[in-house]
């Protein structure tokens, strides 16, 4: 085994026609995968997909974006004739817990999530105050499960790094979220990184690190303040993550993206730390292995 792909969505919709192909593709390059839930239906299923491969494992959770009514399509997930009815607005899902709970205690869970404030994908229409007071309210209780289930959280958080790590941090200090847990899909700065690092939680890059920087962002190496933020953390918090179907790594941009690739994500941060690939691998391997205890 080579690498683990931290987090992507192997069971969506995206791969409906060549699931068990990518699968077996990636798991023949000596990649592993946890494939991540969202909502009640891509939860469920992540598991069932899990149960049938080894080196393939699942989180449960619910995500954000689907806790308010949206206008957005993600084809990707949900097949359209899956969804409520394609071209209006999404179901919004409120967090049933002891549906979760009961999917937490399959052997092959190994988290709860994704879960997180997202502040950037929230309707024109919708009342702020009350988005982001029922997004809380829908974190904190899968925190609770992740600290009765004894399981990692992997977060997912846009634009809202501050309340977020305040709200690990209050978990924490309450001796809650004992297995810690990961930020996915990083896109912050060094510092809101290393607040995290501080906390004990791992960081995990996303092919968004492979990214030339934009030219407003640049610093005087050319590189965006993600860039920084992965030569910054600490080797022994760092992990790798396609997000598959989404965000395809460089030099693939444009096509689908498949769990391998998460290797190019690898390539990139040895690259910008000027450390041997190898060094990434091995410790990422080490890492995700001990957040998600497989
Ligand atoms: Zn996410
Ligand atoms: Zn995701």
């Amino acid at each position: 085994m080579k690498l683990i792909d931290s987090h992507c969505h192997v069971h969506f919709n995206a791969y409906r026609d060549d699931m068990d192909d990518v699968i077996r593709r990636t798991l023949d390059k000596g990649v592993f995968m946890i494939t991540v839930g969202t909502q009640k239906d891509t939860s469920a299923a992540g598991l069932k997909v899990a149960e049938e491969y080894e080196g393939l494992w699942a989180t449960v959770g619910l995500h954000p974006n689907h806790t308010v009514e949206q206008t957005f399509w993600d084809n990707d997930e949900l097949a359209p004739e899956e969804q409520a009815t394609p071209k209006i607005k999404t179901r919004s899902e409120d967090f049933d817990y002891d549906f979760y709970k009961q999917l937490a205690s399959h052997p092959k869970c190994v988290g709860i999530g994704e879960t997180g404030l997202d502040w950037y994908r929230i309707p024109e229409d919708a009342d702020l105050e009350q988005v982001k007071e029922k997004q809380h309210r829908i974190v904190r209780a899968q925190f609770d499960l992740a600290t009765e289930m004894n399981l990692p959280v992997v977060i997912h958080c846009r634009d809202a790094y501050e309340e977020q790590a305040d709200l690990v941090k209050e978990y924490l200090d309450a001796g809650k979220l004992p297995a810690g847990g990961v930020v996915h899909c990083f896109t912050g700065t060094k510092e809101e990184a290393m607040r995290f690092v501080a906390l004990g939680f791992y960081i995990s890059f996303s092919g968004i690190v492979t990214f030339p920087a934009r030219s407003k962002e640049r610093n005087k190496d050319g590189l965006s303040p993600l860039q920084e933020a992965a030569q910054a953390v600490p080797l022994d918090h760092l992990l790798v993550e396609t997000d598959s179907p989404y965000l395809t790594p460089e030099p693939h941009r444009g096509e689908r993206n498949e769990p391998w690739h998460v290797v190019r994500v690898a390539e990139k941060i040895a690259e910008l730390r000027g450390i041997p690939l190898q060094e990434v691998v091995d410790h990422t391997v080490v890492n995700t292995r001990k957040v998600f205890n497989i």
